[in-house]
């Protein structure tokens, strides 16, 4: 059995394409004009940047978002250590920002996810920060009684990442993307629906450029060592993640764009510029 399917007017036809070809371009146009529309001064780092919501919005969609990044940790005495290092680092940040006469605008939160296999920590643009069981007992496990410096180098650089609002930019950039694809999808006849929640889910599985990855361990380095831990731990971070990159180590800590090494040698510079003639005593 067959369908026939009336012949359309060569006229109709071509009329037809012309306007979604039409439609698609009005689409790219969108794109490419809100993408540069996008431009919104940093309130921490006063940076002009391409970004797709405003800080009260990526505030919002990260507490929307969190639960969705997986199972807590039912360790409530690891939970409670990965809290309390995250409160001490905001604070720290908060007393930096104030004397610039700036205000934090981020309710930071610090989530231990129950994954053991994983060795990844990430953050959600809004402040929302999460580190998994598998990169926190190694860690543990490495360092042995300093481990709390290296819980909190990691917080630090995740932190870094929701101050200078890489996975912002990144979604921006995506949305450009996106907005294309779209319009070749309404070229060839189709359609694309954009999911929000599948959208921030990326944000997980988002490589940062070396730029951002180096921009973020500086803050990481300054934060942990206002709140009196030594920015030597976030080399132990290293060390632990160079050791189990081989086994499947997640996105985000385990980019390998910069490598650990690159990272290891970039940190060393830092701490250098910080303290030329040695650390001070008293970090721990
Ligand atoms: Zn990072």
């Amino acid at each position: 059995m067959s369908y026939h399917t009336p012949r359309r007017s060569r006229g109709s036809n071509f009329s037809g394409l012309k306007l979604r070809l039409l439609i698609a371009a009005a689409i790219v146009l969108f794109s490419i004009v809100s993408y540069f529309a996008k431009g919104q001064t940093n309130p921490i780092t006063g940076e002009v940047q391409r970004v797709s919501e405003n800080v009260n919005e990526e505030i919002m969609m990260g507490i929307q978002a969190a639960p969705q990044m997986g199972q807590p940790s039912r360790d409530f005495q690891s939970s409670t250590v990965v809290q309390n290092v995250g409160a001490r680092l905001v604070n720290t940040l908060e007393q930096v920002l104030r004397a610039k006469g700036i205000e934090n605008p981020y309710p930071f939160d610090f989530h231990l996810l129950s994954d053991r296999n994983t060795v990844n920590a990430f953050a959600l643009p809004g402040g929302q920060v999460f580190i998994t069981e598998a990169l926190f007992h190694h860690l543990k496990q490495a360092a042995r009684d300093d481990y709390e410096g290296c819980i909190a180098g990691v917080l630090g650089h995740e932190i870094g990442h929701v101050l200078e609002r890489h996975g912002s930019q990144r979604m921006a950039k995506g949305g450009l993307i996106q907005g294309i694809v779209g319009a070749a999808g309404v070229a060839g006849g189709g359609h694309q629906s954009a999911n929000m929640a599948a959208y921030v889910g990326n944000i997980v599985n988002m490589k940062y450029g070396r730029a951002d990855e180096l921009e973020s361990d500086r803050w990481g380095v300054e934060l942990m060592m206002l709140a009196g831990y030594s920015p030597e731990h976030l080399l132990t971070v290293m060390d632990v993640l160079e050791k189990t990159s081989g086994g499947g180590g997640g996105p985000e800590f385990m980019s390998t764009h910069p490598r650990p090494a690159n990272r290891r040698e970039y940190i060393q510079s830092i701490i250098q510029e910080k303290f030329p003639d040695g650390l001070p005593a008293g970090l721990h």
